[in-house]
């Protein structure tokens, strides 16, 4: 079925715009259409945003958070709709976004309802004078998210955003509007003040005039650097707070020490889940001289099994094409190539598809374009080391700095290894274990800021610090 997805301006649905067509990645078909939103759309949701703010910013946290615990428990009652809207967008498998991405985001709005509403406040007191603070909303957010986790991501942001006063316009990837237009309808169902929460859709044209609009007054962006730089420099002139989750070119290290078993299986996990499109997915694995023969070998074996047992397309054609230039560029830079390197065939509709072989290389140079450029898709390099502090300078030797994983029985190297990567998140013997309250985010051209727990209320609020002096009683 063939749908329409409209932006949410106000609490109503306005399917004004061009229209541009939705494909599914499993088959390469029309699957729907998206009205695009130009300047005049996004003034509208932006003006939709500044008229509710002050009602909404003037609740108190308690009621807001109740707001944020009614949107989670109409997630879970439209739970089967919006995983059909993000594997249809996405072309994840249906156990994935059952298990992860939808009730991750249900529990983004009902953690962040218990973190606002328990967060103690504080004063401080010296002789003579009393100083506390109070903490103001931002005031309307642009929230612009990736197409990868889409529910999951944008979610990650809204709950803290709305539970903190702000008012929010969301542009959705163009790939994956489907679960913000759901989160929409649900959102105008449990009947939350019209304008709290507006919609627009389009291209990376619309998120620049969204992030521009002088009416909008933070942006909060997950996505790639090279746009997260794009932005940075959209908003620099009106010196608008930003906070930034970006890409990734994550380290992975086996020492000869761990379970091996477990970390294959690990390493399997990191490099290609949700078909490698994950910013914290493991796209270099450098591994113990002594391990690294049996460790590639049943890394390969595990990546070749993968195309019978559980593949999943790239976002677009251009994407899938993007990812397959990497793995010519790394034939031609000499990789030998240990398992996959190109198309699967499937002999049926998925050969229309966007789908790419998981794909294991070995043999580059550290300073070849593979492993240094991001690529988010179902592909690592793997090298070997023999000392820890060849590891450790292995793993840092990138642009980028968000996460890294660790492999290693032996606790104190853990805690040495975990210590000295320059990376926002370090995985111990385990990856994307997460807990909502801790900062997330990266270093290097991986990000600005962090957001998570009390890091999300932090960015998503403004403190004013207010100072009095006390009088001496003379009586
Ligand atoms: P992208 O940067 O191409 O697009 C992200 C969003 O920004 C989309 O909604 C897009 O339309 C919009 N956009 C594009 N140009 C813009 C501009 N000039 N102004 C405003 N908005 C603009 O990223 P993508 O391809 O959708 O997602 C993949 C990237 O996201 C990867 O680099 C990945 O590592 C990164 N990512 C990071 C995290 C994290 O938490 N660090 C999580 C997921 C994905």
């Amino acid at each position: 079925m063939e749908t329409t997805r409209a932006h949410f301006i106000g609490g109503s649905p306005v399917a004004e715009g061009e229209r541009f067509p939705v494909h599914d990645p499993v088959t390469g078909r029309v699957v729907g259409e998206v009205c695009e939103a130009d300047r005049e759309i996004v003034d509208r949701a932006v003006t939709a945003a500044r008229e509710a703010l002050p009602a909404w910013a003037a609740l108190p946290v308690a009621e807001r958070a109740g707001w944020t615990r009614r949107l989670a428990d109409a997630i879970e009652e439209r739970f089967e709709d919006l995983v059909t809207a993000e594997v249809a967008d996405t072309g994840k498998p249906v156990a994935q976004a059952r298990e992860l991405d939808i009730p991750r985001g249900a529990a983004n709005f009902r953690a962040f309802a218990e973190i606002a509403a328990q967060r103690p406040e504080s004063a401080f007191h010296l002789p003579g004078t009393l100083s506390y603070t109070v903490r103001r909303p931002l005031g309307v957010v642009a929230v612009i998210v990736p197409w990868n986790l889409p529910f999951l991501l944008m979610t990650w942001k809204l709950g803290p955003a709305l539970v903190a006063g702000n008012t929010v316009v969301v542009k959705p990837s163009e790939h994956t509007p489907g679960s913000a237009a759901v989160l929409a309808e649900i959102a105008a169902g449990i009947g939350l003040p019209p304008g709290v929460l507006n919609v627009v859709n389009g291209f990376g044209g619309t998120g620049r005039l969204l992030a521009e609009h002088p009416g909008v007054d933070a942006v909060t962006f997950t996505g790639s650097s090279r746009t997260g730089s794009a932005i940075m420099k959209s908003v620099a002139d009106r010196v608008k707070p930003i906070s930034f989750e970006l890409g990734g070119k994550n380290a992975g290290l086996i020492f000869s020490d761990t379970d091996l078993d477990a970390a294959v299986e690990g390493a399997v996990r990191s490099v290609f889940t949700n078909g490698g499109q994950v910013c914290l997915c493991t796209e270099r694995l450098y591994v113990e001289r002594r391990v690294f023969e049996p460790f590639a070998l049943r890394l390969a074996k595990r990546a070749q099994e993968l195309v019978t047992t559980g593949l999943m397309p790239m976002i677009s054609a251009e994407h899938r094409d993007k990812v397959l230039s990497s793995y010519v560029a790394a034939a031609e830079e000499g990789a030998e190539i240990l398992a996959g390197g190109g198309v699967p065939g499937f002999g049926d509709e998925r050969d229309g598809g966007y789908f790419v072989e998981p794909t294991v290389l070995t043999g580059l140079p550290e300073g070849s374009r593979v492993n240094r450029e991001e690529i988010f898709g179902p592909v690592c390099h793997i090298a070997p080391f023999d000392t820890e502090a060849e590891a450790i300078a292995l793993a840092n030797d990138s642009e980028y700095g968000l996460a890294a994983t660790v492999w290693t029985r032996d606790l104190s190297r853990a805690h040495r290894v975990a210590q000295s990567i320059e990376a926002g998140l370090v995985w111990v013997n385990t990856w994307f274990l997460r807990d909502l309250r801790t900062p997330f985010g990266g270093v290097k051209l991986s990000g600005v800021g962090r957001e998570g727990g009390v890091h999300s209320l932090d960015f998503y609020s403004e403190p004013t610090t207010i100072t009095m002096k006390l009088e001496q009683d003379d009586g």
